[in-house]
């Protein structure tokens, strides 16, 4: 798609100040497509240089992470926090401990997490980070001594009022527990709000590890009783089989859908009586085995390895793994296979390519930074419950985060038709994200 005129300019130069970083060029491109029909309202965006602050982090602190494997060898990592945008709130966002990690893929994850927090309607600015470590094999004694080490160089940066990471691929509750035990140690403060994601037993928040997931079906079951519809019966699959994906399972079942098929990084499991949840979370979370095992003890179940699980057949689908997963291919796939509803769990799993294929074959598609928000949104309620030193319900809690869901739903679906592009969710969600940050970007003055 082509950009508008004056952002042309703006976008080749993010591309020149930040070589090589390609995940953040196209995060910031996609944001900049939508955007376009708000610089003629507002040309007040333009003269403060809007855009071109909004590109530009605040704060980016890269550090190195030394610590002692089991065989008493010495590792080093690389680590990272991109504080990107505090126009709203502080910093807030996850933390991802993977391989792949590097600057780009920290920057293109705040970026997104700025406009995402900005949708909640919650007061809270956008930021990432992570390190280059994988977990995959690692005993808990080397989680641990990596997890402290990182806090070490990372505490000078964070604080309740400053800066409040969470997790994201590869940091669950046991690296948030050791990373906060750290924290504490290191500034004799018990700042419960400084993380979130805790475990209930030291001020965490019910629903959390579930939000990201039970978010997701609740803005797909707004999208689809926009059009009419429910998930009742619903064929549907899901990619990945980490914390997104299991609670996204879980809320899809309750909410009636039939839930054929997750995935991890080797394969798929196609089960047509139903994915047993139980035994998916037994696998992966307790046992930390893989998705083979579930077709070894569900002998009516199938397991592929090798392949995507977009090639199957289904109505609704929600990848709930990793970036760039359904590209022009896939999309296509889907939708010859007569798929109605996408909503991305995980952040931009599908790419631009993909996007317009769903928005042609007019599929309700939501964009990640709308129908992930939950995961964030339910940790600004743990921060609201430690702020206050409360701890609310799980039913509370669980109605909150749905209403919440409800709300920027119907902020997208607005804002789409209020510019023309009813449906059209990723321009709803980009557009009402941006102005409310570039809103309390202006009232701040030059920051
Ligand atoms: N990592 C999650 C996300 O991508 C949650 C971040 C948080 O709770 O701060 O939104």
């Amino acid at each position: 798609m082509a950009l508008h005129e004056s952002l042309d300019p703006i976008y080749d130069q993010v591309v020149a100040r930040n070589p090589g970083e390609v995940e953040f060029h196209q995060a910031v491109r996609e944001v900049l497509e939508s955007v376009g029909v708000v610089m003629g309202k507002h040309p007040e965006y333009a003269q403060a240089k809007i855009i071109e602050r909004i590109c530009e982090p605040e704060r980016q602190v890269i550090f190195r992470v030394p610590w002692q494997d089991d065989q008493g060898q010495v590792q080093i990592n690389r680590g990272f926090r991109v504080e990107f945008n505090s126009a709203l709130g502080p910093y807030k966002g996850g933390l991802r401990f993977h391989p792949s990690v590097y600057q780009g893929i920290i920057k293109f994850l705040g970026f997104e997490q700025v406009f995402k927090n900005a949708l909640t309607g919650l007061p809270i600015g956008g930021g990432k980070g992570g390190a280059d470590f994988d977990p995959k094999g690692r005993s808990d004694q080397e989680i641990m001594a990596f997890c402290q080490s990182f806090m070490t160089e990372l505490h000078r940066h964070l604080g309740e009022y400053t800066d409040v990471p969470a997790g994201d691929i590869g940091v669950g509750g046991r690296e948030i527990g050791y990373l906060f035990g750290q924290y504490k140690r290191l500034t004799n403060r018990y700042e419960s709000g400084v993380l979130t994601g805790k475990s209930g037993v030291f001020g965490g928040s019910h629903i959390r590890t579930e939000a990201t997931g039970y978010g997701n079906t609740f803005f797909v079951k707004e999208m689809l009783s926009a059009r009419g519809q429910s998930f009742d019966g619903k064929r549907t699959v899901v990619s990945g089989s980490g914390n997104v994906a299991i609670y996204t399972m879980q809320k899809v079942q309750e909410l009636g859908g039939h839930v054929v098929a997750c995935s991890d990084s080797e394969g798929y499991v196609l089960d047509e009586n139903g994915v047993d949840v139980d035994l998916v979370k037994q696998i992966k979370e307790q046992e930390r085995g893989k998705l083979a095992e579930y077709a070894e003890r569900r002998r009516a179940a199938k397991y592929v390895p090798n392949r995507q699980v977009w090639e199957i057949p289904c109505e609704v689908a929600l990848p709930s793994a990793t970036q760039n997963e359904i590209t022009g291919k896939e999309a296509d796939t889907l939708v010859q296979n007569g798929c109605l509803a996408v909503g991305e769990g995980a952040n931009m799993p599908t790419t631009p390519e993909g996007v317009r294929v769903f928005r042609e074959a007019g599929v309700a598609f939501g964009p990640g930074k709308a129908a992930n928000a939950g995961g964030v949104a339910t940790s600004a309620l743990e921060m609201q419950q430690n702020a206050s030193r409360d701890s609310w319900s799980r039913e509370f809690t669980e109605q909150r985060l749905e209403e919440i869901m409800i709300s920027v739903h119907d902020r997208c679906y607005a804002t789409a038709e209020e510019y023309g592009m009813p449906g059209d969710y990723t321009a709803g969600a980009n557009i009402a994200g941006f102005t409310r940050v570039a809103d309390a970007m202006l009232a701040l003055g030059l920051i």
